[in-house]
């Protein structure tokens, strides 16, 4: 049988996902990535929890799907022999002190959690006793909403495992930056330094960096880097790895993993261009918002600070997926923003799908380019 030859730009959690997707379905897979700093998967906090949303519509429907999709896609990686994915579901710990703000988070989640078929899990108001029970450094004054479903997972362990899975079912990884050299028909051939790759279909998968892929298309997608700053911190002695992630009800939040390390973060600096820095209006900013909420983590030694570059879909705020019209044999996935380390396993195996088959699949058509 001939089979279906697929080359993926990016091996952030974009790339990995679809390239696992495509290469267990029986595509002859080729990942390409040059290693940029900044990749946002790699700095990636792993929160995989997004029912208190606020945002509605086609963005939260996929995000939705992919928290529900991430135990499948965990053990689709265990029949492929990968079994470290640092996955888990702690739960997830609404926090603040107005329970007004409270009531209407719970409100939402609940309801979602009403057509989500299980994987929310519970829902409870508690006090603060328990919050700090449930997270020891959080402030006297907040109560909570917790959510059982939450869950959490390594960017860099996922990223890796899904590698994995793809190089298990016949994908071959090559380091290098990849060039696009259209042809009046068929797929784009790819120039990777001295070599040039050949295939039906070219996927690019390259994040933030898109952009200067469809260069020589002319094409360009309403996509831009957004600097994201996060911290890790120690708390010596103590076992975090049953700690919940907690989402005060804005941007920042902190996710614990299980070697005493909390994550603290993250900076939303759109405009940032592809300045993958730590600043210390960021370094601080980051700070300040977890010692306000968690007082309790002042004494934790700082290991280090993550610096990301999400692809910000700077139109519709939603990710562009699916092949781009005109130009034969080249798809896109990128846009993810703030929200692919859950978005993407489900997104890929979708995407692997209507590559394969050659038409838009229904769970992708809010999103195609
Ligand atoms: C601080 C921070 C916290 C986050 N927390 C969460 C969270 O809790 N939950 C959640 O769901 N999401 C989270 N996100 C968002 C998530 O990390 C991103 O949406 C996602 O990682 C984007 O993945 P990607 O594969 O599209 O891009 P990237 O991970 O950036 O990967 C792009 C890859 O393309 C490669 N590349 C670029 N150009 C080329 C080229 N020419 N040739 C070859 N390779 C190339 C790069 O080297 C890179 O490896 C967070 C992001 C940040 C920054």
């Amino acid at each position: 049988m001939v089979q279906h030859r697929v080359i993926v730009i990016g091996s952030g959690i974009a790339g990995a996902s679809a390239a696992f997707a495509l290469a267990r379905r029986g595509a002859a897979v080729t990942v390409v990535d040059s290693g940029e700093a900044g990749q946002a998967t790699g700095a990636s906090a792993g929160i995989i929890s997004p029912w208190a949303s606020t945002v509605e519509g086609p963005f939260y429907d996929l995000y939705a799907a992919g928290a529900a999709y991430y135990p499948e896609v965990i053990g689709l990686l265990g029949e492929a022999g990968v079994e470290r994915t640092d996955y888990r579901r702690n739960g997830a710990l609404l926090v603040h002190e107005d329970p007004a703000r409270l009531a209407e988070a719970q409100a939402r989640v609940e309801a979602r959690a009403r057509t989500a078929g299980g994987v929310v899990g519970e829902v409870r108001r508690i006090g603060n006793d328990e919050v700090r029970a449930l997270f020891p450094p959080l402030a006297p004054e907040l109560e909570g909403v917790y959510i059982s479903g939450g869950g959490r997972v390594d960017g860099r362990t996922m990223r890796d495992a899904l590698l994995q899975g793809a190089v298990h079912h016949g994908a071959r990884r090559v380091d290098g930056r990849a060039r696009l050299l259209p042809r009046p028909q068929g797929a784009p051939r790819v120039e990777v330094g001295s070599e040039t790759l050949e295939a039906d279909d070219v996927l690019v998968a390259s994040g933030a960096w898109a952009n200067e892929l469809l260069a020589p298309y002319d094409l360009r997608l309403a996509v831009e880097p957004q600097r994201g700053q996060i911290t890790h911190l120690r708390l010596d002695g103590v076992d975090t790895s049953g700690w919940p992630s907690v989402h005060p009800l804005s941007h920042h939040y902190m996710v614990a993993f299980d070697d005493s390390r909390v994550a603290v973060g993250a900076t939303r600096e759109t405009g940032s261009g592809f300045d993958a820095r730590v600043t210390a209006r960021g370094q601080w900013q980051v700070l300040a918002d977890a010692l306000r909420i968690a007082p309790g983590l002042a004494d934790a030694t700082l290991i280090e600070t993550r610096v990301g570059l999400r692809p910000l879909p700077s139109e519709e705020l939603l990710p562009i997926v699916g092949a781009l019209p005109g130009t034969p044999g080249l798809h896109v996935v990128t846009g993810f923003g703030a929200a692919g380390l859950t978005m993407a396993p489900f997104t890929g195996d979708a995407l692997a799908r209507s590559i394969l088959d050659g038409k838009t699949v229904p769970e992708l058509a809010a999103v195609a380019p």
